[in-house]
């Protein structure tokens, strides 16, 4: 079967592997879709800290059971499903409290273990998520991403009172966007970016208003509107302290980049307006929820994807993705063209 295989930093081929066979407890799909993320990208240059090499990569995929581990009930053979690339221990401290995106031997598909861009990936039963008919197989990989808005938007519980600004009109902003505008219904949401072209995606995702903040500061084109929710999905390490700043007295932030680089902050910039901070990361089992938003119709995923690829293409897709921003958001990879 052919993989994706990143064999060490900078090295992406599109190799032929062995057929996978399921173990104990695991499901095998046949992988249909496909989609790129930022993190694929990180394992692709040696910039993610928690893959080893060589790696398959992928963890927003969509397909078909066509075989089961022992253990696993065959009659979900046929099965059309997604996956959550979080793999837990279910035991730790993390895990029995609902957090098993932070449980502490965790494994992520297509970064700790192999993933999704992959004519087969074997995935444990429980990962893999049945897709309701009503839901697409274009628009199925596009589940995962939803779900880092769901996990993030669980913590700052919006409200329709609410006044939120997102940073960055990428697949991160994008997908808050969606969700804050169509899900939980905030009064306002204001984007703030520095492309002109994601403005404009920003405004089809349902974004009320957009600032260009590369030619002015946020603050000033801000006015005196004082978000009530923060998120940052720009991920810059510069901007908590910004947002600390620009929000109103009870505000909540929410953050999502993985930056090591430090954010300087003072504790008088939160507690003067006692502020909470909320830390995000993947998704704490939100794959029912986002499957129920996707269901009733409540987010467009199809306003996220720009471009489709083969998987011969891999490469190239990579690299525009890597590369324009201004033209990409989601880029879907067709892993085996006649699924389903
Ligand atoms: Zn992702
Ligand atoms: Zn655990």
């Amino acid at each position: 079967m052919k993989s994706v295989t990143i064999e060490k930093p900078n090295a992406l081929v599109l190799n032929e592997i062995p057929e996978l066979s399921p173990m104990d407890g695991e499901v095998r799909i046949k992988v249909s879709k496909a989609s790129i993320c930022g993190s694929d990208v990180g394992i692709w240059h040696g910039k993610n800290p928690f893959a080893k090499y060589p790696r398959v990569i992928g963890h927003e995929f969509y397909g078909v059971i066509d075989n089961v581990g022992e253990g696993v009930d065959p009659a979900r053979i046929g099965e059309r499903v997604v996956v959550d690339p979080v793999v837990a221990c279910g035991q730790c401290y993390p895990c029995s409290v609902g957090k098993p995106n932070v449980c502490e031997s965790l494994q992520v598909i297509g970064v700790h273990r192999d993933g999704g861009f992959s004519e087969h990936a074997c995935v444990p039963s429980g990962n893999a998520y049945q897709l309701p008919e009503s839901i697409a197989d274009e628009y199925a990989s596009m589940v995962e991403p939803f779900t880092i808005a769901a996990n993030i938007c669980a913590y700052l519980k919006p409200t329709e009172q609410d006044i939120a600004l997102v940073y960055g009109a990428g697949p991160m902003g994008l997908t808050a966007v969606q969700a804050l505008k169509h899900v939980y219904k905030v009064k306002e949401v204001i984007v703030a970016e520095r492309l002109p072209e994601r403005l404009q995606r920003a405004l089809d995702n349902g974004a009320d208003r957009v600032i260009d903040n590369s030619q002015a500061s946020t603050q000033s084109l801000l006015g005196e509107t004082k978000p009530t929710i923060i998120i940052d999905g720009a991920c810059h390490p510069a901007i908590f302290a910004e947002a600390a700043s620009l929000a109103s007295p009870a505000a909540r932030i929410g953050l999502l980049g993985f930056s090591n680089s430090a954010s300087e902050i003072t504790q008088q910039a939160l507690t003067s307006k006692e502020i909470s901070v909320f830390t995000s990361r993947l998704n704490s089992r939100r794959f029912p929820t986002v499957l129920d938003w996707f269901d009733k119709g409540l987010v467009a995923p199809e306003k996220i994807i720009t471009h489709h690829f083969d998987l011969a293409d891999i490469e190239q897709a990579m690299t525009l993705f890597e590369h324009d921003a201004k033209a990409c958001c989601k880029v879907i990879i067709d892993i085996n063209k006649n699924n389903s």
